[in-house]
């Protein structure tokens, strides 16, 4: 049996004050929540974050990592850097990172190993755009995405990580996909993942990520292989990331 993950990824929002008010409410709920719960700051305010969720059930991440171990790469945070500030997650791959920042399948990978190879747990997002949807190839990009890390890392590797569906046109629209649309790419990358592994696909967490609201997490939630979210801008507010964390 799977868990649910709820995790929130803030992007470049908040200060120092607000974050204070959001964890406050955050924190008064989680407790309750069934839900593996999870946030995931800016890099700046992953100390603050860290302090504030210390002793508590929710689990702290960040938004990216870089592929590197150290070194001459200014502007970059290394995956020991955010395992030494308390990080048990990082995202790899967000699409804002693949499409803003040029980030290519291989590059993906190679945050991958280098997350975990500091014993962080990698959240890897795939996703497809509104074209390619419309052009019949969501399976295909999404598999090329899974893929390049399955071939670099393994499907033993995909043990200690989560992976979520995240189609581009969903993010921040406020178009979901709908539960059926969200299932059936979740049911073909867990069928990428079987192909390689039975063991491994039936325990790998899939979480779905689009427009995820209160209203509309239970359905999502429901379906057999959505094991949870990644929500963005519902996850900046404590009700609504605490209303889907609820929904499972
Ligand atoms: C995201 O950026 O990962 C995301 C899912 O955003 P939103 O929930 O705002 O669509």
């Amino acid at each position: 049996m799977r868990k649910l993950l709820v995790a929130g990824n803030w992007k470049m929002n908040g200060s120092t004050a607000s974050i204070e008010v959001l964890m406050t409410g955050i924190l008064a709920g989680a407790a309750k929540s069934a839900a593996d719960v999870l946030v995931c700051p800016p890099y700046v305010y992953l100390q603050q974050v860290a302090g504030l969720v210390a002793g508590s059930s929710v689990k702290l991440g960040a938004q990216d990592v870089s592929l590197e171990a150290s070194g001459a790469f200014t502007g970059d945070v290394s995956a020991s850097m955010l395992k030494d500030l308390g990080c048990d997650y990082v995202i790899v791959g967000h699409s804002e990172r693949r499409a803003i920042h040029g980030e290519s399948s291989q590059a993906v990978a190679q945050k991958f190993l280098a997350a975990q190879a500091e014993g962080l747990i990698p959240v890897l997002c795939v996703g497809e755009t509104l074209e390619e949807r419309e052009a019949g190839k969501t399976m295909a990009v999404v598999r090329e995405q899974f893929s390049a890390v399955l071939d670099l890392a393994g499907i033993d590797a995909m043990k200690k990580a989560v992976l979520a569906y995240e189609p581009v046109w969903a993010i921040g629209t406020g178009k979901t996909a709908s539960a059926e649309q969200a299932q059936e790419v979740h049911a073909g990358l867990r069928a990428v993942a079987a192909a390689k592994s039975d063991d491994v696909a039936g325990g790998l967490q899939i979480l779905y990520g689009g427009s995820v609201k209160p209203s509309n997490a239970g359905e999502l939630f429901a379906m057999n292989d959505i094991d949870g979210g990644l929500i963005g801008g519902a996850s900046l507010q404590a009700d609504d990331f605490l209303g889907i964390c609820a929904a499972g």
